[in-house]
């Protein structure tokens, strides 16, 4: 039996926890990236359970083409889709918008705040915790306001604002230093965001403003890309690791390897002795899991991530599971990656052993199947590498493409990105290159 216990002006949220038929489970996911909306569907037309679905967000992102709504690719709405329409007509899932901010699992509750500052509990038979994962500045969060990460619609956004504000204040600049500065971009990490970001800058400065500025050269910006190891895209193969840096070089990108930046403020980066004036820097260097799983009790990573059983449930808690960015899956001594294939895998398997723990059948050992991965570099190039495959060049780039295309969710979605992205490629233009948002919040 499920029940709500009020913490304070429950009225508004009482629907929280549902008047449950007897015999029929409630589901709590936490969650609507990848790994929360995929256990949440598998679960959707499954009679005996009951699901409400919590989110920060009321919308399902596509994290994996942020960079394109950072660098006016594509705009906000074309990678997001809003949660609660992927469940019309599914009458056993509801969608809750709320932070929730803790769990008790013991006693099986979740504590969920809405935007007023409301509480309440609400109690679960099976637990999806999908909190995923945010940008880590390895203990120092105030480089955060100089260097945002790219996580959120929010932080595109304001990458976007400070980008295109950069071009627009060196063209009324008149201090040459100060020009050279604002025309500085740092992008801070050296794996697939901080490559397709570094990329995309180099790409828009060259190619697109190159046309409309009249007192500067916008193919002057300098684009630098700093990574703290020895190689870019280290889950990469080396020779496909090399050929991206010789991409970027080409691109008109500094690539700068073996660089540990030590130090982040408002005119720019310090590596070492060394000082780089920026007027622009952009975070991808560090990833940890969501905080929410620092107040389960349950042992961590050191991203923070919940080490979980081979069911993807949490050791000593049978009915909570976690998935996704958020868990710290081993497979037989191979971590898996933060990825969304694992993301969408292991939403899917969790929701799997919730309906074989139904059944009263055993539960299955999670089995991950590897789809490779991808990384774009500017816009006519990529690297890929499935199995013993390895593709550079356009024919990556045309493969990254259509496996794009096909992940995003939403056919109005898949059409718009593609009309897009033609357009781009054919004109040289991009569509979403405008200023907004200049009241800006980095995290919810
Ligand atoms: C810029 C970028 C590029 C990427 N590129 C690729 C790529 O090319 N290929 C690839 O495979 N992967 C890529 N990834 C990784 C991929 O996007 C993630 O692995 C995937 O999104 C993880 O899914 P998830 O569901 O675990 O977490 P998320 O997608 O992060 O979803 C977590 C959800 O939980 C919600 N949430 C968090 N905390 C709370 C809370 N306390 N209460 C309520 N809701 C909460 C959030 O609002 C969010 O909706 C990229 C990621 C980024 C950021």
């Amino acid at each position: 039996m499920t029940s709500t216990i009020p913490l304070e002006a429950p009225a508004p949220m009482l629907h929280l926890t549902p008047r449950l038929p007897p015999g029929q489970k409630h589901v709590i996911v936490i969650g609507g990236g990848f790994a929360g909306l995929n256990a949440a569907k598998s679960l959707a037309r499954d009679s005996r359970v009951q699901v409400t679905l919590i989110d920060q967000r009321n919308h399902h992102l596509f994290q994996p083409l942020l960079y394109q709504v950072a660098t006016a690719g594509l705009r906000p709405s074309d990678i997001a889709v809003p949660i609660r329409a992927q469940f019309t007509g599914m009458r056993n899932v509801g969608v809750h918008l709320g932070r929730v901010r803790q769990v008790g699992l013991q006693e099986k509750w979740v504590e969920v705040e809405d935007d007023s500052g409301h509480a309440v509990r609400a109690s679960y038979d099976f637990l999806v915790l999908a909190c995923g994962a945010q940008h880590s500045y390895f203990g120092r969060s105030e480089w955060e306001a100089h260097a945002p990460g790219l996580k959120t619609l929010e932080q595109a956004t304001e990458i976007r604002r400070r980008i295109l504000s950069a071009f627009e204040q060196a063209e009324n600049e008149f201090d040459p230093e100060r020009q050279r500065a604002l025309l500085n971009f740092v992008v801070v990490g050296g794996g697939p965001t901080g490559v397709e970001l570094a990329g995309a800058i180099a790409d828009i400065a060259r190619t697109v403003l190159v046309k409309d500025f009249r007192r500067i050269n916008p193919s002057s910006a300098r684009v630098l890309l700093v990574e703290a190891g020895a190689r870019l895209l280290p889950a990469f193969t080396e020779d496909l690791s090399h050929r991206a840096a010789r991409d970027l070089t080409e691109l008109g990108v500094e690539v700068r390897t073996s660089s540990r930046v030590t130090a982040v403020d408002a005119e720019g980066i310090q590596i070492g002795d060394e000082r780089i004036e920026a007027g622009n820097v952009f975070w991808g260097a560090g990833v940890e899991a969501d905080k929410l799983t620092r107040v389960l009790g349950a042992e961590l990573d050191r991203a923070g991530r919940v080490k979980v059983s081979a069911d993807l449930s949490i050791p000593g808690f049978p009915d909570a599971f976690v998935v996704g960015d958020a868990a710290h899956i081993d497979i037989g001594g191979q971590v898996i990656p933060g990825l969304a294939p694992a993301a969408i895998q292991s939403g899917h398997w969790a929701a799997r052993n919730i309906v074989a723990s139904i059944d009263g059948r055993p539960r299955v050992p999670f089995r991950y199947r590897d789809k490779g991965i991808m990384a774009t570099i500017g816009k006519h190039r990529a690297i890929a590498q499935t199995g013993s495959l390895r593709l550079t060049g356009f024919i990556a780039w045309v493969a990254w493409l259509f496996v794009h295309v096909l992940y995003l969710i939403g056919f109005k979605n898949r059409v718009t990105v593609f009309l897009e992205w033609t357009w781009s490629y054919l004109f040289a233009k991009r569509g979403a290159r405008l200023i907004t948002q200049r009241d800006w919040k980095l995290r919810a």
